[in-house]
């Protein structure tokens, strides 16, 4: 079976100055030749920075975008489409990440239209899913996790699959501190794998990178990075300096 290349990326979420970022970007940076060589590490900060990140990332940094919107323009104020993204050199975009859908309502199927526009500008789509604290109580995280990836991944394709990466984040461990055991982590991932082969075919689910996200740090990311269908991690607030994200990179081996 072909090895994944893992992923390690950082969502800033809205953090950092202008110039704080370009001087943690620039930190990162000079550690490039650290990264290990199975490891894509991508950067998603504030979308107005992108522009000039992408001037300075050269190969071995990836940029991304937090959200996009589903049309190609027009009056839509505020938004930024997947167009725009893809124009000032940013190569991946967040989609339905957990507060925009709780802070900014995003359905399913709305994360779904994002999701099939991006593609059709050849973005590579980070799509997030989890379950919240209640579901999981109650057992039903596999099939909330199901019926987000359901309709979220309407109508495509094994080849437009080959663009979209999953994140599986539940929200209970999104910035609280709290991370899933390596269990946890294992039987979700590996669950969602066999639904993308159910859904796709074995070759897409035996490529698809799905990364976990939820307070992942240095500790506790050589751990999960060592399961089997862990393939990276999404990273929030331990991205947003050097000395809490180059451990993190690091153990993406
Ligand atoms: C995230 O928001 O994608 C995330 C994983 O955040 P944190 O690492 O801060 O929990």
């Amino acid at each position: 079976m072909m090895k994944r290349k893992k992923i390690v990326a950082g969502n800033w979420k809205m953090n950092h100055s202008y110039h704080e970022a370009l001087a943690v970007f620039a930190q990162l940076l000079e550690h490039k030749e650290e990264f290990p060589a199975n490891a894509e590490v991508i950067i998603c900060p504030p979308a107005l920075y992108l522009r000039e990140f992408a001037k300075k990332a050269g190969n071995h940094v990836a940029l991304g975008a937090q959200n996009c919107h589903f049309e190609v323009e027009g009056a839509f104020t505020g938004e930024i489409s997947a167009e725009m993204i893809k124009s000032v050199g940013a190569r991946y975009c967040i989609l339905g990440h957990s507060e925009r859908r709780s802070m900014f309502a995003e359905t399913d199927e709305i994360v779904s239209r994002k999701l099939r526009h991006a593609l059709t500008v050849s973005l590579n789509v980070i799509l997030c899913c989890g379950e919240s604290l209640e579901v999981r109580e109650d057992d039903n995280h596999f099939a909330w996790v199901q019926q987000q990836l359901n309709i979220a991944l309407d109508g495509l394709s094994p080849e437009q699959m080959q663009k979209v990466v999953i994140a599986y984040e539940p929200v209970w461990a999104i910035g609280t501190g709290l991370t899933a055991s390596r269990d946890q982590a294992q039987e979700m991932h590996a669950f969602i794998r066999r639904y993308i082969a159910e859904r796709f075919n074995e070759e897409t689910a035996n490529t698809t990178r799905i990364l976990y996200g939820g307070s992942c740090n240095a500790e506790n990311a050589p751990l999960l990075f060592s399961c089997p269908d862990v393939d990276g991690g999404l990273i929030g607030g331990a991205s947003l300096k050097l000395s809490t994200f180059l451990p993190i990179i690091l153990a993406a081996r």
